[in-house]
């Protein structure tokens, strides 16, 4: 039984996520102790629990511990079942986390998926479905996998009830990813979207957006979407020749537009004006799948700014659960070049 120390590092949810994935793919039982210890509300929130329940669920797993508030559990998992899923988190918890949590797994399974997630779609300090879609997914796809992504309803915070469906053709293998550059820009899209609020919300963030970019108008989007309750997200889509991010802001009481719309400018432009392929987001899910990759012989490589200790963090997990290395390589301009290969 492996035992995984959930105050490693950043002590956050992903600690948790990662090892279930792990646990169900290596076929390895783990204990997770210390449950999101570096959280003000330590143990498991409504979303942390329906993670270990789908986990659960995708490999016929038995879990001892489990419960809204435990800082320890026990996950013996039996196999993979690939099949169709439907999981609700009964609050506007990430969506997004809950699929990643299965996702790894379903990707080397024996046969196709269907996984629907009902819950928070566009949930700040968590990937809102839109980077899923047309960052995250993309680059799985290139590893091996068919992936496609449809939502169906959105969910922010506080009603949640988004929902939306990833179906997974698996591979055999993952193929080792390699980006270290971006190529040239496709494609740039900011879109405003209102659910249950007026459309002006949407119209002052992308007039906002417009001043602070410089772009042709053409690149400015506003749009109502189908919600439970009410929500604002306004988002930014660069899609290069080898990679693509995609940016968020989410609208909130007391916020205003404008500032909903430079908080968004603020983080893109950073990312605009480097030549850095991949985000931090996008690192810090990446080395997962990689490590999983490296794991079954297939080195991947890829160009990312400084880590944050959440990457760094992941790291250090993955290792516990895989026989790889991980070399990061300082580069100009507070970049740096994170290689994962087979243990040597
Ligand atoms: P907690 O740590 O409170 O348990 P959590 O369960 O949300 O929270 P974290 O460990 O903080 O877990 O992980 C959050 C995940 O969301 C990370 O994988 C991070 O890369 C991702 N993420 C956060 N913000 C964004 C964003 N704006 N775009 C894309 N991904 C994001």
């Amino acid at each position: 039984m492996l035992t995984i120390d959930g105050s490693l590092g950043e002590g956050g949810g992903q600690i948790l996520r990662s090892s279930l994935s792990l646990s169900i793919l290596t076929g390895k039982p783990v204990t997770i102790s210390k449950i999101r210890a570096g959280r003000k509300k330590p143990g498991l929130m409504r979303q942390h629990l329906t993670a270990v329940e789908a986990a659960a669920k995708i490999s016929n797993a038995e879990v001892t511990g489990a419960g809204i508030g435990s800082t320890e559990l026990r996950f013996t998992p039996k196999e993979i079942l690939p099949g169709n899923y439907h999981f609700r988190i009964g609050t506007a918890g990430s969506t997004t986390l809950v699929l990643q949590t299965v996702l790894a797994p379903l990707l080397l399974a024996n046969s196709p998926s269907s996984v629907t997630v009902e819950g928070g779609t566009h949930n700040p300090f968590a990937p809102p479905y839109d980077f899923l879609e047309r960052a995250y997914l993309p680059m799985l796809r290139r590893m091996g996998p068919g992936l496609t992504a449809e939502i169906e309803r959105y969910g922010f915070y506080p009603a949640g009830g988004g929902k939306f469906t990833v179906k997974v053709e698996p591979s055999q293998q993952l193929r080792g990813l390699s980006v270290l550059e971006r190529g040239e820009i496709l494609h740039r899209r900011v879109v405003a979207l209102v659910a249950r609020l007026p459309l002006a919300i949407a119209k002052r963030e992308c007039a906002e957006m417009e001043k602070q970019c410089n772009w042709p108008q053409s690149c400015f989007e506003t749009g109502e979407v189908l919600s439970n309750g009410p929500g604002n997200i306004l988002l930014m889509e660069l899609a290069y020749e080898n990679t693509a991010e995609v940016f968020s802001s989410n609208g909130d009481i007391g916020t205003s537009c404008e500032k909903v719309a430079k908080d968004l400018w603020g983080e893109a432009r950073k990312f605009i004006a480097s030549d850095i392929p991949i985000g931090p987001y996008l690192a810090d899910q990446l080395i997962l799948p990689c490590g999983i990759a490296a794991s079954r012989g297939e080195t991947s490589m890829f160009r990312t700014c400084r880590l944050t200790q959440h990457s760094t963090t992941h790291i250090e997990l993955i290792k516990q659960f895989l026989p790889i290395s991980v070399e990061v390589t300082p580069q100009e301009e507070r970049s740096c070049l994170v290689t994962i290969r087979p243990a040597q």
